[in-house]
């Protein structure tokens, strides 16, 4: 799964969603409504970003994924593939519990101080209302540790596989924050069996609204991906 952090122009998720595409990206990744830290900061294009998600789906066959931060705008998901739920939501109970009343599949991102315990049980919310295609995501906790935006638990998805059948998406882009730790991570993460990856693509980082710094170019995904699956052949 690749694209960038936000959707923020027409030319800018065509262009990126048909560079990920020909590099062998499965589906297509883009914020519309965005949880900033800062209420000042970039919001998203909202519904107006689901629209445009939804042209490059048209123009390259992609599904998309993208997050949902409140129920009340469920009614703008109807023709998204993926329901993303954020970090900041994992354990926003009521909606998860709406989201089980759907029959869309839910990515399920971990939260930033949550375990893997609180992980499936945020999952249980989803599924115990009928809905059981949850995909979970790891995507880097917070530690003592500054270095890096996060701390990258790989050991979550063995234990995940463990502990639960549901698949185990890894992303190294917000686990690290940093571009050039995106790779090594990604080959990582296929290397402990994670079942998927979900990697920030922009066609100009430097001017990216959001998570910039943390966001390949369409050339670095190309490398990234030929390597993963290189790393996945070895698995099976
Ligand atoms: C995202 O994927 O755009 C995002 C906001 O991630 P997280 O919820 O993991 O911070
Ligand atoms: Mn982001």
């Amino acid at each position: 799964m690749a694209g960038p952090c936000s959707v923020e122009s027409e030319e800018q998720i065509i262009e990126v969603a048909q560079a990920v595409k020909a590099s062998g990206a499965t589906m297509l990744r883009g914020g519309a409504f965005k949880p900033r830290t800062s209420p000042y900061a970039f919001q998203g294009m909202k519904g107006e970003g689901i629209r445009l998600l939804l042209k490059a789906k048209e123009a390259t066959g992609l599904p998309i994924v993208t997050e949902l931060m409140t129920i009340s705008t469920l009614d703008l998901f109807a023709d998204v593939d993926v329901i993303q739920v954020g970090a900041r939501n994992m354990q926003n109970f009521d909606l998860l519990k709406e989201l089980g009343k759907t029959r869309k599949p839910i990515l399920l991102k971990r939260g930033l101080a949550n375990t893997i315990q609180e992980l499936l049980m945020s999952a249980e919310y989803i599924m115990s209302e009928g809905n059981e295609n949850v995909i979970l995501c790891e995507r880097g906790i917070r530690t003592f540790e500054t270095a890096t935006r996060n701390t990258l638990d790989l050991s979550a998805v063995a234990v995940l596989h463990n502990l639960s059948h549901l698949p185990v998406v890894v992303d190294p882009s917000h686990a690290t924050g940093k571009a050039e730790l995106v790779a090594p991570m990604a080959y990582a993460a296929a290397a402990a069996g994670a079942d998927g990856i979900m990697v920030e693509v922009h066609n100009n980082p430097a001017c990216a609204l959001c998570d910039g710094a943390q966001s390949l170019t369409p050339p670095q995904f190309d490398e990234l991906n030929r390597k993963v699956q290189r790393i996945r052949e070895v698995l099976v």
